[in-house]
């Protein structure tokens, strides 16, 4: 099969394409031995990155958050270029930003890009069987607590990848975080949305949840097209109650969820809508 991989990364003040196969970090690099570093997946869509902006504003505050030295958006965006080059228009991709503390003197930043994985499309397609795991953190501890980086999307995901590796072994595919005392947190690569009473909910970015660029932008559209948005602390009670839930992602789009906690459930036929509303420019 063809390697349809590729790699770009930040050299010697410019973005130089590698081929995928070949080393770009050093065994000293901080990422790999920390997860020190920061990160972003973005959609190549028709070989395009249509949403690569409002990725940048969280990369950029994502670099801030941990005082890693911030790489312009050019550079990023010239990063993207590089690795994009060539690709196929009928192939989606995921194309990820990574800036790293590098090895101590010279931080790392690469991009990655590798065709969207056919259990992503299929879960976009499908729904998402999920369960509700805590996170084991109060919902109001990281907001004073920023050495804990809340709101940064840390390159640390190894307990989101644990996460999601549970889900699997008691028949699931993704899980929603519950704070301490049960509130809804999000999902290991996604945000947590819920239709009940007419509007479409998602949970407070105080509780140290990503901002999802996703949510953002459905709740836009949404708004445009008369659909109320709501912030709400709510509970997996409250997901059960909803006529539809959903797990927002760059990536995967908007996955309905079909079960939670072993409980079948439906969308109540929103789940087109809201697919449209994200398909908008
Ligand atoms: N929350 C977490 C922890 C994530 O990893 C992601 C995905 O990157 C999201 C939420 C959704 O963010 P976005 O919609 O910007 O892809």
């Amino acid at each position: 099969m063809v390697d349809q991989r590729a790699v770009a990364v930040w050299r010697d003040g410019g973005a130089v394409r590698v081929p995928a196969d070949q080393p770009v970090v050093t065994a000293f690099d901080a990422g790999l031995a920390r997860g020190d570093g920061v990160f972003e997946s973005v959609l190549v869509d028709a070989g395009a990155t249509p949403r690569l902006a409002d990725h940048l504003v969280r990369l950029q505050r994502s670099t801030a958050l941990l005082d890693l030295p911030a790489v312009p958006d050019d550079a990023w965006r010239a990063l993207v270029a590089a690795a994009t080059e060539g690709w196929p228009a009928d192939v989606e991709g995921v194309c990820r930003l990574f800036l790293t503390r590098g090895d101590g003197t010279t931080p790392t930043a690469l991009a990655l890009l590798a065709p969207v994985g056919a259990d992503v499309l299929a879960q976009r397609r499908d729904g998402v069987r999920v369960v509700a795991l805590t996170y084991g953190l109060a919902a109001d501890v990281r907001a004073g607590a920023p050495w804990l980086l809340g709101g940064a999307k840390t390159l640390s995901y190894a307990v989101n990848m644990a996460a999601q590796r549970h889900a699997h072994a008691v028949g699931a595919d993704d899980v929603v975080f519950t704070s301490a005392e049960g509130r809804l947190l999000e999902g290991p690569t996604s945000t947590v949305v819920w239709a009940a009473g007419g509007t479409l909910h998602t949970p407070p970015l105080d509780t140290g949840i990503l901002a999802g660029t996703t949510q953002a932008r459905l709740f836009a559209a949404a708004r445009a097209d008369g659909w109320p948005t709501a912030v709400t602390p709510g509970t997996v009670a409250d997901l059960h109650g909803a006529d539809a839930v959903w797990l927002l992602s760059g990536i995967r789009g908007a996955a309905p969820v079909t079960a939670l906690d072993g409980v079948e459930r439906g969308d109540a036929g929103l789940t087109a809508r809201v697919q449209e509303l994200l398909a908008r420019p």
